[in-house]
């Protein structure tokens, strides 16, 4: 019996493991949907984070379980209020690309306390950045990634 110790594996693994192997579907809105619809699109699809996309697709902000709670449980008109208002926005969005690996985006998690990333493609317009999503990463995503890698 010879070779690495168990933790270099490991660690060997989870950095060489892309997130393009690993990303979930993402649910994304368009930024104009009411708050009302969100919420609705978060129970329909099962999920804690939607991203907020423009009418060309690009990533422009995303909301969570609780921005969408903090709205809603105060006096506003949630069929009123567009998600583009209320939601985190870019630049501020922690983002992964395919190309990073799952430690990568396992550490962003842990290190900005969110549960969800997006990941994205970045697309050179002219002059301007857009981000294209492509998938997500979760903390389901790396609690799965965990289980796989850890069967014996
Ligand atoms: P919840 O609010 O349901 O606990 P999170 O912990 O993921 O879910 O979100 C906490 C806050 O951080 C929210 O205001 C949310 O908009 C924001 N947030 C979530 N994910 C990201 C991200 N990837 N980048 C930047 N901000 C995020």
């Amino acid at each position: 019996f010879s070779g690495k110790p168990a933790r270099n594996i490991i660690s060997e693994k989870i950095n060489n493991i892309k997130v393009d192997e690993i990303k979930a579907v993402p649910v994304v809105i368009k930024e104009g949907s009411s708050v009302y619809d969100a919420i609705v699109t978060l129970f329909l699809e099962d999920v804690g984070t939607l991203f907020v996309v423009q009418e060309d697709g690009s990533l422009v902000g995303l909301v969570s379980r609780k921005d969408l709670l903090k709205i809603a449980i105060g006096n506003a008109d949630i069929h009123k209020i567009p998600v583009g208002v209320i939601m985190t926005r870019m630049p501020n969005l922690i983002t992964v690309t395919p190309e990073e690996s799952a430690y990568d985006a396992a550490q962003k998690i842990v290190d900005h306390q969110v549960d969800a990333l997006p990941v994205v493609k970045i697309e050179q317009e002219g002059d301007k950045i857009k981000y294209r999503v492509v998938g997500k990463v979760t903390k389901t995503t790396i609690t799965k990634l965990f289980v796989e890698l850890g069967k014996a």
